[in-house]
């Protein structure tokens, strides 16, 4: 809105305060103190079951004073309030991503960012210009390709190597399960023929051997540990980036999967640093990265990080994430039974565990005691299995702890554990842009999969009709951090068409719904997405829904979500023309 809508707006509410002010001559109570911030005239979605829509909320010193109809809304204004008309826009509490890495999508952002690029084609021009325009980098570093633009889902050296010659680069795929890399880069590892896969990962190979520039998993240690290391002003400047895009996506909130604190730099310094100047906007769990080769030992590192948090505004450090498999694409997930070949006939290959069953449910265990949320990356059956039993064996031990513990991914889950979840009070964390029938499911997971498991992926409708309490989140820079493709899949199960998405849809196909009976409707999916995550997040008790008393964390989206035909794209096409935390405004759409 114009500084003369809102002018206008205000000193209409002025003129109303002074008649509610004269009326209230009579009265004996004072009246409270005015709004500093008032919303009118918009369709607010409250999620607040008591009052589920509104036309107005009232603001003061960031929460929300007042939640009615515009009308109301005014008596609590003041000419000092700053009235924002909505001209009917929606409002809706802010989003809160419950699966994200922000400092790694930030720092890639602002890299040789391959996110935008749908072919072979598109990533090397963008590898080339880059190369081009920073010609003292020693490394070409970035990353965001999508498996589907290569034959098999996998990229060559050779490709590289035309284009940058004899510089070493190193570029995560989306899901950073695999990388590519240059000739050059792996002369510099010294990985050969000779070289053998290491025990958590796999070097791509031609058919004499020799790797050919694609490693997955562990065998990206390999090159990495090369790297130039980030330090924490990387970090920092990444976080910024970052989370100046998720506000423009009206997030306000999120749970970083994978916190670091190293000597040297580390995201966990960034986000203190942030959040001690002032410049943390979003509040942030972090989910503290529990590192797979070691043990117990690492708790108390973990204890000393979470206290250090515990006094910065906006930023806690009371989750911790364990990484229990792969991914489905490079058979690294953990299966119950073998994937299948491209003839479709059995492998002897599970995939891979990362943590031993039992020692996961050792690790879950102390880390329950510990009062630590447990975060747990699963994406097959194995590995979901593997999860509920490590939480149900830290319940048997500790008794309930409310600590709220989730899976993430959850792609792949036997019937059998799909009954679990609610006894054992797990929050199912879903990714659900995943969850349809794009190029990623049908080429390089489906037939390897097997028509049973095939239909037993991410199972979003079956958990939600057991009272599961379920949370949403993007995984990006995995995917799109954009929650309305997000809710878009979680209602149709379709790809979302057009070029914001064009790693889910690259033909730009909308296909038929993947697994329809695992549809939810709109409302649930923007609740897992806002009082869902909030939960997880533990964060539900000050925002999550627009009640008074909560905090005034806010997304205004150009449409009224519910109001607009989703099979028609009408809910992914949506955008947020504002985003407000604690009542200041985060993002703000430019004025057309
Ligand atoms: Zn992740």
């Amino acid at each position: 809105m114009t500084d003369g809508q809102r002018g206008r707006a205000a000193v209409e509410c002025g003129a109303r305060l002074g008649q509610l002010l004269r009326r209230s001559e009579n009265r004996e109570a004072a009246l409270p103190a005015p709004a500093d911030m008032a919303l009118i005239d918009g369709r607010v979605y409250t999620l607040d079951s008591t009052r589920p829509w509104a036309e107005a909320i009232a603001i003061r010193g960031g929460r929300i004073v007042g939640v009615g109809t515009t009308a109301e809304i005014h008596e609590l204004c003041s000419t000092s309030t700053d009235v924002i008309d909505l001209q009917g826009q929606m409002v809706m509490p802010g989003f809160q991503d419950s699966h994200v890495h922000p400092p790694m999508g930030g720092v890639e952002m602002l890299r040789c960012d391959l996110s935008a690029g749908r072919s072979r084609q598109d990533y090397l021009e963008t590898v080339g210009s880059y190369a081009t325009s920073h010609p003292a980098a020693d490394w070409i570093l970035g990353g965001g390709w999508s498996m589907p633009a290569f034959p098999g889902g996998v990229p060559t050296a050779v490709d590289l190597d035309a284009i940058v010659g004899a510089r070493p680069v190193f570029l995560p795929n989306r899901d950073h399960h695999s990388a590519w890399v240059s000739s050059r880069a792996l002369e510099l590892a010294g990985i050969t023929s000779e070289t053998p896969d290491p025990i958590d990962g796999r070097l791509e190979r031609d058919a004499a051997g020799r790797p050919t520039g694609a490693l997955h998993e562990g065998a990206m240690g390999l090159v990495e540990r090369l790297l130039p290391p980030l330090c924490t002003d990387d970090y920092v400047e990444g976080l910024l980036a970052a989370q100046a895009y998720l506000h423009s996506l009206g997030i306000t909130a999120w749970q970083d999967a994978w916190v670091t604190s190293s000597p040297g730099g580390n995201s966990f310094e960034a986000y203190m640093r942030l959040a001690g100047d002032g410049r943390l906007t979003a509040r942030v769990i972090a989910a503290l990265w529990w590192e797979r080769g070691r043990g117990a030992e690492q708790v108390e590192g973990f204890l000393a990080l979470r206290a250090q948090a515990a006094e910065a505004d906006r930023f806690s450090a009371t989750s911790v994430k364990i990484m229990q498999d792969g991914v489905c694409e490079t058979f690294t997930a953990a299966m119950l039974t073998p994937y299948l070949d491209v003839h479709g006939h059995s492998t002897d290959n599970c995939g891979l565990s990362f943590v031993d069953p039992e020692s996961l449910r050792d690790h879950v265990t102390l880390l329950d005691a510990e009062g630590f949320q447990v975060h747990v990356h699963a994406i097959g059956d194995r590995a979901v299995r593997e999860a509920l039993d490590a939480i149900e064996a830290a319940q048997v031990a500790n008794g309930p702890s409310g600590l709220r513990h989730h899976v993430a991914h959850l792609q792949v889950v036997h019937p059998e554990d799909v009954s679990r979840f609610a006894g054992l009070g797990v929050v199912a964390n879903f990714q659900p842009l995943w969850a349809c029938a794009d190029a990623q499911m049908m080429e390089l997971t489906v037939p390897f999969l097997g028509p049973e498991r095939a239909a037993m992926q991410y199972p979003i409708g079956s958990l939600v009709s057991r009272s599961v309490p379920v949370a949403f989140g993007s995984d990006w820079p995995v995917s799109t951090p954009d929650p309305f493709a997000e809710l878009h899949v979680a209602v149709t199960r379709t790809a979302p068409a057009g070029a914001r998405f064009g790693a889910v849809s690259p033909d730009g196909a909308t296909g038929s719904p993947f697994l329809p009976d695992e549809r939810i409707d709109l409302a649930l999916a923007v609740r897992a997405f806002t009082l869902g995550s909030a939960y997880v997040n533990d964060l539900d008790g000050w925002t999550g829904s627009i009640e008074p008393g909560k905090r005034a964390d806010l997304a205004v989206v150009d449409r009224n979500l519910f109001e607009v035909d989703d099979l028609d794209g009408g809910v992914a096409a949506a955008r947020v023309t504002m985003t407000m935390v604690e009542g200041s405004v985060v993002f703000e759409h430019a004025e057309a």
